[in-house]
């Protein structure tokens, strides 16, 4: 493996919020991942990176540093930076009163699909290490997405941006078979090493929990696997399973899937070459296919282990302070409902609306408690959503939620 130090234009930006897991500023430190998943979607030629993805692993070595600037630009101040070079250090009490004139805060993701921030060039380069220091200096709250035991590095700074703010580790998982997962993700750390790592950051009281996808069709939608990935959940005391199918891009992310079938499950290549024939861009599976050949969603499998093993299918939500509380839980709700109404009977396909006016209201910047009804029916929400919207607002709950056992898992504060 090589690697090579390079400098980045720009690293964070804010967004969206990414209603998964709760973030609104991504950030990839690294380009290309020596972890090697034969399935991994940064592969894809979309994202621009090198062709020797799994051997030439790219440091953006300045990121802790235009982070800091990101930071500093949108207006906030680094009040647990023990010297900040300002008059802020001899002012007693300085730093307290900064923090509650700051803009809210916002959750920051660190790592994503195009490289994994604790894979072995993190040992020599410690730029995620830095970068944690930077969120922990600003005093943000963290979403952490990672395969490697080697978290557990940075296990005290984690505990220090949790106990001031929230960190969060998700850990991606989909099999829980050790010859497969060594065949598919050859260079990440074992599903048991990851399971371990996540009681541990458990009992150390760091949220931590499994992001199941993608959901190999016919490798790891078994029985076998589903089953045993939640039971060990379970045991390992994750907070929550995400779930979602595979997709696979047109080029190399397919080629190279395609490829990996080809030498270890023969028997599969066929089916897998119809289920994605549609050479669809965002590496969607066919439609018609995914009936044609039996495959049920793995979303709507996952759902019954979910409640068999009372596990939250969705991300508890931390509430950065200065927030609009009201709107946020609101727009958690309506984002809770577009996912849980496709799923369960009678099944209401068009989860749009809800996922709409979540959207918008979680970046509403007046509080609807403090609005008239005339003016909650002129905002751009629909009217199959309107009657959960008033409901919340008058009585703090969402009956269909709390008839399912999922209204108490929404929230983490
Ligand atoms: S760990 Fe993530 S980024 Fe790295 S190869 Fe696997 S899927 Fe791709």
């Amino acid at each position: 493996m090589i690697i090579e130090k390079i400098k980045a234009k720009s690293f964070a930006k804010k967004g969206k919020i990414d209603s998964w897991w709760w973030a609104e500023a991504s950030m990839n430190p690294y380009r290309g991942c020596y972890h090697d998943c034969k399935y991994c979607d940064g592969k894809a030629e979309a994202y621009h990176i090198h062709e020797d993805f799994a051997t030439r692993i790219q440091g953006k070595i300045n990121s802790p540093k235009l982070l800091d600037q990101f930071f500093k630009k949108l207006g906030y101040f680094p009040t647990n930076r023990s010297k900040t070079s300002t008059l802020v250090d001899f002012i007693p009490g300085s730093k307290l009163t900064i923090e509650s004139t700051q803009p809210s805060k916002f959750i920051c993701c660190v790592g994503g699909g195009v490289c994994d921030v604790y894979q072995p060039a993190e040992k020599k380069l410690k730029i995620t290490q830095k970068l944690l220091q930077v969120v922990y200096d600003y005093n943000f709250p963290l979403f952490l997405l990672t395969k490697n035991k080697f978290v557990l590095r940075d296990l005290d700074l984690l505990k220090k941006i949790n106990n001031f703010s929230y960190a969060n580790i998700g850990f991606s998982i989909t099999l829980a078979d050790e010859k497969d997962q060594k065949i598919v993700e050859p260079n990440a750390s074992t599903t048991r090493e990851r399971f371990e790592t996540i009681r541990k950051l458990r009992s150390e009281g760091i949220h931590s929990g499994i992001l199941f996808l993608p959901v190999l069709p016919w490798i790891g939608d078994t029985e076998n696997n589903m089953n045993t990935i939640f039971k060990q959940a379970k045991e390992a005391n994750a907070e929550y399973i995400l779930v979602g199918g595979m997709t696979l891009k047109p080029g190399r992310n397919k080629k190279e899937f395609l490829n990996m079938i080809k030498q270890n499950y023969p028997d599969l290549l066929d089916s897998y070459i119809t289920l994605y024939s549609n050479e669809n861009k965002y590496g969607q599976p066919d439609k018609n296919q995914i009936k044609n050949l039996g495959l049920i969603n793995p979303v709507v499998k996952a759902y019954q282990y979910c409640k068999r093993y009372k596990i939250p299918i969705r991300m508890p939500r931390y509430i950065p302070e200065g927030r609009i509380d009201t709107n946020i839980r609101i727009s958690t709700i309506l984002f809770h409902l577009a996912i849980i109404k496709a799923l369960r009977p009678p099944i209401w396909y068009n989860t749009y609306p809800f996922q709409e006016a979540a959207q918008f209201i979680d970046s509403y910047n007046i509080d609807l408690q403090e609005l008239s009804k005339n003016q909650i029916n002129a905002l751009p929400i629909s009217e199959k959503v309107l009657p959960y919207v008033f409901e919340f607002l008058e009585t703090r709950r969402c009956n269909y939620l709390e008839d399912i056992g999922e209204f108490k898992t929404l929230f983490v504060n």
